[in-house]
């Protein structure tokens, strides 16, 4: 068995929603300036890096990220599925029809490689349909990942996937890092922090080969 880690680094590098708070982490105390331990804080965005969101950050009055079930995150059978889309494009259930019966997972990852660095953001990234996300769900699917910042485009105000998983009580990982994972079954672990009132949490993404 394997651990594939696939959440970016976090640091004052990475990039976050244009607009929204980036991380900075701030030293307070430092061994290497004498101090007899070193101490520090961060600010961030919640959405930052490898990220679940909670249904409040799109339902009013949906749950938070500490009110969430760890089941959708924690140790389940996980397929990873490439998707060859153009930049810009909503994944549709065309783009899965030959890959379907293959999703045989309560958990489904997207590598479309859309959003390549982290470090540098591009709006044109890839995202989903609502129409795949009610078509994964009536297929027992009920978390679905993605390697870009959001599960719809960039430019969307009426958030229709995010809608689509409100709908349907799933969870959904953001901003994964699945370069060079290949298709095919894994164990994902992705558990949230316990923030209360928080509208997503950062988490540390890993798959386990089976
Ligand atoms: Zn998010």
């Amino acid at each position: 068995m394997t651990l594939i880690d696939i959440s970016p680094v976090i640091d004052a590098t990475i990039s976050v929603w244009p607009g929204d708070t980036p991380f900075v982490r701030t030293i307070n105390s430092d061994m290497h300036d004498g101090a007899n331990l070193t101490l520090s804080d961060i600010r961030t965005s919640l959405h930052v890096g490898a990220h679940a969101d909670a249904p409040s950050h799109y339902l009013a009055g949906g749950p938070d990220i500490a009110e969430r079930c760890l089941d959708y995150y924690y140790l389940g059978q996980c397929v990873v599925v490439h998707i060859d889309i153009a930049r810009g494009e909503r994944i549709t259930p065309d783009h899965i029809a030959n890959k379907i019966e293959d999703i045989c997972a309560s958990r489904v990852l997207f590598r479309t490689g859309t959003f390549p660095d982290p470090r540098h953001w591009n709006t044109d990234f890839a995202s989903l349909s609502p129409e795949v996300v009610d078509d994964l769900y009536h297929h027992g699917v009920r978390l679905i990942g993605i390697d870009t910042p959001s599960v719809d485009p960039f430019d969307s105000k009426a958030l229709e996937a995010h809608h689509a998983f409100a709908r349907n009580d799933m969870a959904m990982l953001e901003g994964l890092v699945l370069d060079g994972v290949e298709e095919g079954e894994y164990e994902l672990i992705a558990l949230p922090l316990r923030i209360k009132g928080g509208d997503a949490s950062p988490v540390r993404a890993v798959l386990r080969t089976l």
